[in-house]
């Protein structure tokens, strides 16, 4: 990351009101959770599914067992802290200068920052509700559970969260549009913009600068103004906001 990158960063945050982020995995790794997708040696041993078979619609209804105990092994990661990322992100809200955040995690970390505007495409491990009667259980009632966790009126409890299979919820995708189209600068951070909807909501930017953060190279990287590849933390604990 050069000097002259993070002046121009720093300058066009200056100058912008109404930023929005964008933000994958790669926001939460920071704080040691990881990308439910990155296959370890320990996972091989354990698990006879690819993560993607595993997280869907159809498994969560045929092996409902089988989901939970990757789900709470692989999905909570209660302890987790917001990092510096999150922390600055909802700083330049407070001071009036981003709209909103837009993300593909599922962890609450950005309303644990303090960020107010947060369009959660895929929903958060915060919420849960029964199936049968729609009742409301927190996340450490999931973690707690043993095997399946049940509602007191026998029905199965379903993460809001959205699984491989399932629509996302349109009323967060109409907010998240508004906010892209209304933006003045849009900050892409943490994901490789190969998963739809990620890579067709940004179409809906028509502001003049992007900025991406990401540790590889991404298919928008020939649009951006600044692309950094450097860790995003380093990135945002170098802003003066
Ligand atoms: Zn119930």
């Amino acid at each position: 990351m050069t000097d002259q990158d993070l002046e121009k960063f720093q300058s066009l945050i200056d100058n912008a009101h109404s930023i929005v982020f964008f933000g994958g995995a790669g926001v939460s790794t920071e704080s040691g959770i990881p990308d439910f997708r990155s296959q370890d040696g320990l996972y091989n041993q354990k698990y006879k599914y690819p993560p993607e078979e595993i997280i869907s619609h159809t498994f969560f209804i045929h092996r409902t067992e089988e989901f939970y105990e990757f789900y709470k092994d692989r999905m909570l990661f209660l302890d987790a802290e917001p990092n510096v990322t999150h922390k600055t992100l909802a700083k330049l809200e407070k001071a009036g200068k981003l709209s909103a955040v837009v993300t593909q995690n599922i962890d609450g970390l950005h309303q644990r920052a303090g960020s107010k505007n947060v369009f959660e495409l895929h929903g958060s491990v915060l919420r849960n509700y029964c199936t049968k009667c729609r009742k409301f259980y927190d996340v450490n009632f999931i973690k707690n559970s043993k095997g399946v966790p049940l509602c007191s009126c026998g029905g199965v409890i379903k993460p809001d969260v959205v699984l491989y299979e399932e629509g996302l919820d349109m009323r967060i995708v109409d907010g998240a549009i508004q906010a892209i189209e209304d933006a003045d600068l849009l900050i892409i951070a943490g994901t490789s913009l190969v998963v739809q909807p990620a890579a067709g909501l940004i179409n809906y930017y028509h502001g003049k600068d992007i900025v991406l953060i990401n540790k590889t190279p991404t298919l928008a990287d020939y649009r951006a103004t600044i692309a950094f590849h450097e860790p995003m933390g380093e990135v945002f604990s170098r802003l003066k906001i």
